[in-house]
């Protein structure tokens, strides 16, 4: 689990940042999650995780996994960060509502995974991912569904 309070946690290649990233992640981001964990511990005892380090992925690592490059990741705008939780299965309505209620992101697709492990038995996990990408400032909650994102209904703030 990565720790929200932890800037290393945003970085998937470990190999540290440019400055400039850092301080979009800082404030677009790490800032947001730290303040949600902290209302989320305080009222429901659980904490929220960076889902596997996947916030800041560089162009040249989306490239090397076979990927576009063109994702909110590779923080070509205000970036991305791929957000969980401790049971997200029983947890993740409380963690959207909070990302709703206490960030800014304009998109925020809510995904649920399920694997098998070597021993056969199966686990359910999940992770909402967060960004800033919207043609008209406005908002949305996506769902995820093999993998296309459909809209889900739009997010009200203030
Ligand atoms: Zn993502």
């Amino acid at each position: 689990m990565h720790s929200v309070h932890d800037i290393a946690s945003y970085d998937i290649t470990g190999k540290g940042f440019d400055k400039k990233i850092e301080q979009i992640v800082r404030v677009c981001h790490m800032n947001y999650l730290i303040y949600i964990d902290r209302l989320i511990y305080k009222k429901f005892d659980f904490h929220v995780y960076v889902s596997l380090k996947s916030s800041w992925r560089p162009k040249w690592w989306e490239k090397l996994k076979k990927r576009s490059g063109y994702s909110p990741h590779t923080y070509g705008y205000l970036g991305a960060t791929d957000i969980t939780c401790d049971d997200y299965p029983e947890n993740w309505e409380i963690l959207l509502e909070y990302l709703i209620k206490h960030t800014d992101y304009t998109r925020l697709a809510v995904y649920h995974t399920k694997w098998v492990d070597k021993n056969g038995k199966e686990h359910q996990g999940g992770f909402i991912h967060g960004d800033y990408q919207n043609e008209c400032n406005d908002a949305y909650v996506y769902k995820v569904v093999g993998g296309t994102w459909y809209r889900d209904y739009q997010i009200e703030r203030r």
